[in-house]
């Protein structure tokens, strides 16, 4: 008989609280209007196969270079490497030419972009480069530019959140090679720094060794498949690096990316050469998640191309609809273009705070701001209870 009373009256306390948190949780999910994540699960049939395989009783590890390992088992690397090797083509690198590692966020993503761009123009020039991001860039490159004592630039932005390209030529330096972290799609009014401007600005100092990394942590998921998918591609405006995240378009249930680059970037880092692992070790980390680039893997083994146009082309339609709507109503809202991200004046703190709405702050955008990312689970029936909402309060 047993005398432990938990299974006796076979009651777990530590599962119930979970229970209840999880009710909770799937009760509050859609309302959740106001981060870029896909609540829409493409994970179940994994999940299925982990727990049916067995797979979910090993330890695996990816301490390892997916492009260069050796015949070692118990990792997912193999796996890895077919991820970034179907994504890089989308963004203009070629077979052959490419490098990456799933990583474990988009800040992650910029880490490496940082700090290979750091490295490269390092070794090129003998000289410590500066970084330059616009002020309303995701906050992560900032911190970077801190953790890895870069001399940064914040260059201001004009009231669509681009970086001014007249505010970034003053700032230049002529004599120091130049990191550029160009955001493609800014976290708040969903901004997409011009290149072109820029590069242009950069052609004119032919003295100055370049790298330029793209943040595209949300719309670099989308981008690719949509008509606009070449400001995107680096065979058409050149960049040497790219970090994109995997669960805000793509729909990871936890936080994930990839960070992809070329050849010449790769071989012009320095690897550490680690015996023990058989690799060389160019990147930041040693242990990395095996099971991300599974998931990842498994994703792109379920989603055609043309599903994945099907959900871009959805989000902004409804992003489109969602401005109109607003205009309707007379709310002032902005909607750039690209973007899936409509902002607009701050509603009364009891709404916001019931969709999930982040604050921001512009005068020139007459002062307190909110936004809604439309993602796939972001449906027009939502929007619609939101609107409803707002409606209500409209004078
Ligand atoms: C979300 C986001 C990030 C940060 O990504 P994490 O995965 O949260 O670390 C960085 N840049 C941009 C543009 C983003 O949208």
């Amino acid at each position: 008989m047993s005398t432990d009373p938990k299974k006796e009256l076979d009651f777990d306390p530590a599962e119930a609280r979970l229970d209840e948190y999880a009710g909770d949780v799937m009760m509050k999910k859609s309302r959740f209007l106001g981060f870029p994540i896909n609540q829409k699960s493409q994970l179940v049939g994994f999940y299925k196969w982990l727990y049916g395989s067995g797979f979910n009783l090993s330890m695996i590890n990816n301490a390892g270079d997916p492009f260069n390992h050796g015949d070692e088992i118990l990792n997912t690397l193999d796996f890895e490497r077919e991820v970034i090797e179907y994504f890089a083509p989308l963004y203009g690198f070629d077979p052959g030419d490419t490098w990456g590692i799933v990583t474990f966020s988009g800040t992650d993503g910029n880490n490496h972009g940082i700090y290979f761009g750091a490295n490269y123009l390092k070794k090129k020039t003998q000289k410590n480069p500066i970084l330059y991001v616009s002020e309303e860039a995701h906050y992560s490159s900032k911190r970077l530019a801190d953790l890895q004592n870069l001399e940064l630039r914040i260059i201001p932005a004009d009231v669509k959140g681009c970086m001014i390209t007249e505010e970034f030529e003053k700032a230049l330096v002529p004599d120091k090679p130049a990191l550029m972290v160009y955001a493609m799609g800014t976290t708040f009014k969903g901004g997409i720094d011009d290149q072109a401007a820029l590069n242009a600005i950069l052609a004119k100092h032919p003295e100055i060794s370049v790298y330029r990394h793209l943040d595209a942590a949300l719309f670099g998921g989308y981008i690719p498949f949509t008509e606009y998918r070449d400001i995107i591609n680096r065979k058409i405006q050149p960049f040497d690096s790219i970090a994109i995240s995997g669960h805000k378009f793509f729909g990871m249930d936890e936080p994930a990316g990839m960070f992809i680059t070329s050849m010449d970037v790769k071989q012009n880092q320095n690897p550490y050469e680690i015996s023990y692992l058989n690799a060389s070790m160019p990147m930041i980390n040693c242990s990395r998640s095996a099971l991300s680039p599974l998931k990842f893997w498994w994703i792109i083994n379920h989603t055609t191309k043309e599903e994945f146009s099907a959900q871009a082309e959805g989000m902004l339609k409804r992003a489109r609809w969602l401005k109109d709507q607003f205009d309707k109503i007379g709310w002032p809202a902005w909607l750039a273009p690209m973007s899936n991200t409509v902002y607009f004046k701050r509603p009364p703190e009891e709404i916001a705070a019931n969709f999930h709405l982040s604050p921001d702050f512009d005068e020139r955008r007459g002062g307190a701001l909110s936004h809604i990312v439309v993602m796939q689970h972001v449906s027009e029936e939502k929007l619609g209870k939101f609107l409803d909402v707002l409606k209500t309060i409209r004078k």
